[in-house]
């Protein structure tokens, strides 16, 4: 069956906690999560000179951000003129702006400056689409993009489409020339280390129970102890707890499912994989694939359900969808196989607020590398009242749906309006 934890941890280690230290009596901010959200916040808030303790239940790193796919680079799931309806014009260009430029600048110079080892190359990603009919819209759209923000992409005719992919699924696609992959789990202990080298205290296996507020700050209960706190930020997004009940009312932990290939070898990989992009697709399955950083195996993940299914249902789907991309290659095996939860938000964007005194910022919506530590960033500028933390992304709102009280139970049923929809396309094809 192969392995069920990631692959990248073959590499960077399994997340493991910090040793165990006594905690706080007190402290400036307490961070509830240790992804690359709590990380990012925590090295900024100790960095302008804030005591900050991050808890984590698991081991930090254990959520999302170190098991997800890798790619890097900016973006939204919604076009210009999607933005510009909601939000107006000058709104909708410095969400693009901070989604696309600002967040990949950020993360580029934290690698940098903060020597972050996480076999980071700007590779590249090419975006295949699954309609014909979808060339000329996201051509269009492309056009407006490039109008108003520089954008290093061009889009690339299904005849051409094989300089990035040897596959013939596509009909076309966008090729986005600044994006690039890492080892994520590489990407969040580097950042995670930054911050405790800037002076935060980070540790494991302490959930946060629950939160009081008092006339000034919190108490911050865990098994371990109280902690009294100035401010709190919840950086939980795709594993938010029932204890913060306004947000796991607006972000729905939509599980990813990812499974990398036995070794396939340099040569075959290449002959797949010509220029190394990252490749991403338009269907509602949101297949998402590349080269593994040593370039001999096939990492590849997609939404082989919106629920948790069982192990074997995602790998035959999950291995289905690959032998459907890749044809030639027959039968594949499967060397490791695993899942995390995506946060989603009903706005489709992420967000930065403040809601009874507890600062949050999630809803990245399966797009977290370079947010995540950018959101988390602003949102520390933002508690210490820092000017510099402003944000688009502080203006987009959390929305929830009377219908959702806090547990997803509506996914099954979504599940299948995606099947429907994903069927629908493949009859336009
Ligand atoms: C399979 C998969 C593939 C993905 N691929 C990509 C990709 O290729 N590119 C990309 O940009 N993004 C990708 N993403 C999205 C990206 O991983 C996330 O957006 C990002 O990691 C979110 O980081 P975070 O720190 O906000 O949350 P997480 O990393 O999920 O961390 C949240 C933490 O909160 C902790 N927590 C929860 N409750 C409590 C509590 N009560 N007390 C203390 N701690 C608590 C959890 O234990 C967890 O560690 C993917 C996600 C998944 C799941």
């Amino acid at each position: 069956m192969g392995k069920s934890t990631p692959f990248w941890w073959e590499d960077a280690g399994t997340p493991t906690s910090p040793p165990t230290q006594g905690l706080p009596a007190e402290v400036d901010v307490l961070v509830i999560g240790a992804g690359l959200t709590g990380a990012s916040a925590a090295r900024t808030l100790a960095a302008s000179g804030k005591s900050v303790c991050v808890l984590d239940e698991l081991a930090p790193g254990m959520g999302a951000s170190s098991r997800n796919g890798g790619m890097v680079g900016g973006g939204h799931r919604l076009s210009y003129d999607e933005l510009r309806t909601r939000f107006g014009a000058d709104m909708a260009l410095q969400l693009l702006k901070e989604a696309h430029i600002d967040s990949s600048i950020f993360c580029e110079k934290l690698i940098a400056e903060e020597q972050i080892v996480c076999d980071y190359k700007q590779t590249g990603r090419f975006r295949g689409f699954w309609l014909d009919s979808e060339y000329e819209r996201e051509k269009k759209s492309l056009d407006q993009l490039q109008a108003l923000i520089p954008i290093d992409a061009e889009m690339v005719p299904r005849e051409q489409q094989q300089r990035h992919v040897a596959s013939d699924l596509y009909r076309g696609g966008v090729a986005f020339n600044k994006h690039g992959g890492l080892n994520p789990a590489k990407w969040h202990n580097g950042l995670l280390q930054a911050a405790q080298r800037h002076g935060a205290l980070v540790q494991g296996n302490t959930p946060v129970l629950s939160t009081e507020a008092l006339s000034v700050g919190f108490n911050v209960y865990t098994p371990r102890g109280t902690i009294k706190a100035g401010q709190i930020l919840a950086a939980t997004n795709g594993y938010t707890p029932i204890l913060l009940a306004h947000l796991k009312r607006r972000i729905v932990p939509i599980p990813s499912y990812i499974i990398a290939s036995e070794e396939l070898g340099e040569k075959k990989l290449k002959e797949l994989f010509p220029d190394s992009r990252m490749i991403v697709e338009s269907r509602e399955k949101h297949c998402y694939f590349r080269p593994s950083p040593d370039g001999k195996r096939i990492i590849f993940g997609a939404r082989a359900a919106m629920f948790q299914c069982s192990d074997e249902f995602a790998k035959a789907q999950l291995t289905g969808m690959l032998q459907q991309v890749f044809p030639q290659l027959g039968s594949i095996g499967v060397s490791h196989q695993w899942r995390g939860n995506t946060g989603f938000s009903f706005s489709f964007l992420p967000n930065i607020a403040k809601q009874d005194g507890i600062w949050h910022a999630m809803g990245y919506c399966g797009n977290g590398n370079t947010m995540a530590p950018w959101l988390g960033h602003k949102a520390a500028l933002q508690m210490c009242a820092d000017s510099e933390g402003e944000s688009a992304f502080s203006n987009t709102g959390l929305p929830t749906k009377w219908w959702h009280r806090g547990k997803p139970w509506f996914l099954p049923a979504a599940d299948l309006l995606y099947r429907a929809r994903d069927i629908r396309a493949n009859l336009k094809r």
